[in-house]
């Protein structure tokens, strides 16, 4: 069965074709650039042929219809023709109360999705524009809604609950809601398969640590706590977001520099984290590259993020009441051994052995960095969020 999933961001759609009992991947690309100068479409097919077209595409329909192209032509193509693609999985950003696992999409679905906009304006939209643009172009094909949300529904109210006037839960739906559901499920689930572990039974710490990095608490198999909120600001310091910051300092910044609700939020979201301590970039190996080179804010950037992963781990341990299993994932958990051994040090008080060998120098393989004898198993899982979507996709289809 032939499943194609799509990832619309604002300016860009990701995709992925995939021969899915087989877990084969024929064909991904992107789009990038919509509606601005110089955009482009980039295919990779899984037999190396590669090729990129520089082409004007104004809306996400346009990029869509181009991708659809592309995976049907005659010389770059995976698909004889359209009709060859069973089903259609879309990943959702946010889906609120309203969704706690994958769904088919129904015109009752796709109002709930848009009564979920005001809680992700900068991401749903776009997420809507590629599930309404595939239902124009190809109705007849199943189309299936992934949460990045939905595996943090399981979460219990004392986690996901903010301190602020009960009533403000009750109008505006204002709590933790957390966000890389579909990667510390599968991240999870997966090192757990690869270990033998019963994964009803564990205590799991997940650290996704991409430009955009959260923490998940995976107790017994559900999500029991997790770093980011309402809004992915929350939690662990990011390649540009604050992440956890004393509200107060908000307010006392918006006032000293004179920002309206607008700027602060730009400064909290895209000025702060790793970029704006170090001031080098928000890209790791960039800030890495200067830390040995003596740069001193890059350095004490560096701490930063370590110190706090490492913060969280330590409070996720004692609200489990233990951990049995720590995962390291994302473009930084996946391609940092040095970030891994910062983090992973000073942990033997909880029982973890780390393998400074195993670790030294791996960079986005699937590896255990624990010593063989370490009472918490550490290791290092490749993400594969498109692979989730797709598997998502073909249970529910094959049920229809
Ligand atoms: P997102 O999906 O949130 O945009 P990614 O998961 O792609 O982010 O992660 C991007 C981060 O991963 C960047 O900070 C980048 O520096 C880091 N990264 C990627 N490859 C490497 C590497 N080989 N070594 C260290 N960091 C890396």
């Amino acid at each position: 069965m032939k499943i194609f999933v799509l990832n619309c961001g604002s300016s860009s759609i990701k995709y992925q074709l995939f021969n899915i009992e087989q877990k084969e991947l024929l064909t991904k690309g992107i789009v990038e650039k919509i509606g601005l100068k110089g955009s482009f479409l980039k295919n990779k097919r899984n037999d190396g042929d590669s090729v990129k077209l520089k082409i004007e595409i104004p809306n996400h329909q346009e990029g869509i219809k181009h991708i659809l192209d592309i995976i049907t032509d005659k010389s770059h193509g995976s698909l004889k023709n359209l009709n060859e693609i069973n089903a259609i999985g879309h990943r959702v950003v946010h889906g609120g109360e309203k969704f706690n696992s994958s769904v088919l999409i129904t015109d009752e679905v796709i109002q709930k999705m848009e009564e979920c906009i005001e809680l992700a304006p900068l991401h749903n939209p776009p997420n809507l524009k590629g599930i309404y643009s595939m239902k124009k172009l190809l109705p007849d094909i199943p189309q299936i809604g992934v949460f990045d949300t939905a595996f943090h529904q399981t979460m219990p109210a004392k986690s996901f609950m903010y301190a602020i006037p009960y009533s403000l839960y009750e109008k505006h739906s204002i709590r933790r809601y957390g966000f890389h559901g579909t990667s510390h499920r599968y991240v999870s689930q997966r090192a757990c398969e690869t270990l033998n572990l019963d994964y009803s039974k564990q205590k799991i710490i997940s650290c996704h640590l991409g430009n955009g990095a959260s923490i998940a608490a995976i107790k017994n198999g559900k999500s029991f706590d997790t770093s980011m909120g309402l809004t992915p600001i929350e939690g662990l310091m990011m390649g540009t977001r604050t992440g956890d910051l004393d509200l107060g300092v908000l307010f006392y910044i918006m006032n000293k520099e004179n920002l309206n609700s607008k700027e602060a939020y730009a400064l909290v979201n895209k000025q702060s984290g790793v970029l704006g301590v170090s001031g080098v970039s928000n890209d790791m190996r960039e800030v890495e590259d200067a830390a040995r080179n003596g740069n001193e804010r890059a350095k004490l950037a560096l701490e930063m993020y370590f110190y706090r992963v490492k913060k969280y781990i330590g409070a996720y341990a004692a609200a489990m009441g233990g951990v049995d299993l720590l995962i390291f994932t994302g473009g930084i958990g996946e391609n940092g051994p040095e970030t891994r051994e910062d983090i992973c040090k000073d942990f033997e008080f909880l029982g973890l052995e780390f393998d400074k060998e195993k670790n030294a120098g791996k960079r986005g393989e699937e590896i255990v960095i624990s010593k063989a004898n370490s009472k918490v198993k550490v290791t290092v899982t490749p993400t594969d969020e498109e692979l989730v979507i797709a598997q998502d996709t073909y249970e529910i289809v094959t049920k229809l």
